[in-house]
């Protein structure tokens, strides 16, 4: 199979694309399906094949959850035995491995997603952190003991694995991902089964060969690489898992929020947003433009949290656009391993199409494209290029407002006060993240107390750290991820009671 850019790639990544098709990994072996289905990845700055990978079904499914469950339901295994320290010291491991490794983690990254290679190396350092923060847990995971009022009775808490944890993830962060599921939920003891997005099964084998080599238990995770309708499907319906943790479209959190009714699972959902960017005319105004940039263009718009509505203050309207879309235009949009490039392309020619039909449809209903709308002249005609796109003239029932468009789109109106724009900033069905820019500080707290979004940036955006939880308000979902918060998702409380 011809491998793209292999002139660049380290021989690790060269030699590990040659090891096609990519395998499931159940119960501690690689194996094929069961029926021999495979799934083909192409390379999105060329649109060439780049990774073919056994795609599971609920066969497979179902041989992940036995594994699964067999080490979880076993109290005596070596994973439901083992003390906080020990695995605190495996996290550890998987940390290390994933920091010897991060020159192969990122040119996957790049590769099976196109964002600049930069991008794929924060991704890696940001996910070792993620493991790393996490390894901290274990030791201090704690019950307590409680003060009931009935004589001669002592009550404790303690707070265990909820079991076997379903983790299905998107493409837009193919590791940060991972790292965000699998380090809490196996700081609190938990079995997992990874589902990738089938646009992105390749870094997630290789993780998992990782996962091995750290030394987890054979069963304690487990990969299914495969399509969301078949095996996204079959773990969310499966009546052996105990937990799903979902991180894609609201759309596909509904199905899973439905199918996961059968044996009432946990079920916790990241999902979209249509994020404000809220400027006013006393911000730092050169900061803020380059923010307003960031929150949408990188990762080529392709963020839960991407900034994608600005509202900047009448005053400043011109002169912060003018800004944005200076630097939009400045933005160099290219292959992830070509040097100097700001944003990728999309992920695939579906989602380059569906970001398109937007595009048509916004000047359609009226937008205005300030700069933008076209594929970039300068890159590869095959890539999924799009280059950042400002739309303007827009009014707030407009589909390119209201809807997300997973792509570097951002709609941008002027607004007077802040209670208007309070309220046209939560008007919308998600609730995920905000932006404020000002230097008066009792506005910037008075308005983040009026926004309904999970997490709200003052002169500041996309900042993350595994310290702090990050979720959705209203139908950005539920559950928050990252923080001690996180370990809410992956334990439950048990009460025990004792007559003295
Ligand atoms: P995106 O819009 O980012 O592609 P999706 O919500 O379509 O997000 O996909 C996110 C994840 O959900 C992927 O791993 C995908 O395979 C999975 N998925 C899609 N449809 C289903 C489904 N019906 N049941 C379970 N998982 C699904």
């Amino acid at each position: 199979m011809h491998i793209p850019y292999a002139d660049r790639l380290s021989p690790q990544t060269v030699q590990f694309l040659r090891s096609q098709p990519g395998r499931l990994w159940i119960g501690g072996r690689w194996r094929e399906s069961l029926n021999g289905h495979t799934l083909t990845k192409d390379e999105p700055s060329t649109g060439q094949p780049l990774f073919t990978a056994f795609a599971g079904d609920a066969d497979d499914v179902d041989a992940a959850v036995q594994a699964a469950r067999h080490v979880f339901d076993n109290p005596n295994h070596p994973w439901r035995r083992m003390t906080p320290y020990d695995r605190e010291r495996l996290l550890h491991r998987l940390a290390d491995l994933l920091e010897t490794h991060h020159v192969q983690l990122a040119e996957l990254l790049t590769l099976e997603n196109g964002k600049p290679l930069s991008a794929a190396e924060a991704e890696v350092n940001a996910s070792v952190r993620m493991f790393r923060y996490y390894a901290g847990w274990p030791t201090k995971i704690e019950g307590d003991v409680k003060p009931v009022s009935i004589p001669h009775r002592l009550n404790y808490t303690l707070r265990e694995p909820v079991g076997v944890v379903g983790a299905i993830i998107p493409w837009n962060f193919p590791l940060s991902m991972i790292a965000w599921k699998l380090a809490p939920a196996l700081a609190a003891g938990n079995c997992v089964i990874l589902k990738p997005a089938e646009q992105t099964p390749v870094t997630a084998i290789r993780v998992a060969e990782l996962v091995q080599e750290a030394g987890f238990p054979d069963g304690v995770v487990q990969l299914i690489n495969g399509l969301g309708e078949t095996a996204g499907a079959a773990l969310t319906a499966h009546p052996g898992v105990d937990k799903i943790a979902f991180t894609g479209s609201t759309e596909v959190g509904k199905i899973i929020l439905r199918a996961s009714a059968g044996n009432l699972k946990r079920v916790s959902l990241e999902l979209g947003g249509k994020s404000p960017q809220i400027v006013f005319d006393d911000a730092d105004l050169p900061r803020a433009i380059a923010g307003v940039a960031y929150g949408i263009f990188s990762n080529a718009g392709q963020s839960c949290n991407a900034g994608s509505r600005l509202f900047v203050q009448r005053s400043a309207y011109e002169r912060v656009v003018a800004g944005v879309a200076e630097r939009a235009a400045g933005l160099r949009v290219g292959a992830g391993f070509d040097s100097g490039v700001d944003i990728g392309p999309l992920i695939s020619r579906e989602q380059l199409e569906r970001v398109s039909r937007y595009i048509v449809l916004g000047q359609e209903q009226g937008g205005v494209l300030r700069c933008g709308g076209t594929r970039p002249s300068h890159a590869s005609a095959d890539g999924y290029f799009l280059a950042p796109t400002i739309f303007e003239s827009v009014r707030d029932d407009m589909a390119i407002v209201r809807e997300e468009i997973f792509g570097p789109v951002l709609v941008a109106t002027p607004f007077d006060s802040l209670e208007e724009v309070a309220a046209r900033a939560n008007d919308t069905t998600y609730g995920l993240a905000a932006g404020i820019w000002t230097r008066d500080i009792g506005r910037a707290h008075a308005l983040a107390a009026l926004l309904r979004a999970g997490t709200v940036w003052i002169n500041c955006y996309s900042q993350f750290d595994p310290a702090s939880p990050f979720g959705g308000y209203k139908q950005s979902g539920f559950g928050r991820e990252m923080g001690h918060e996180a370990l809410e998702l992956y334990t439950q409380v048990k009460s025990v009671w004792v007559g003295l």
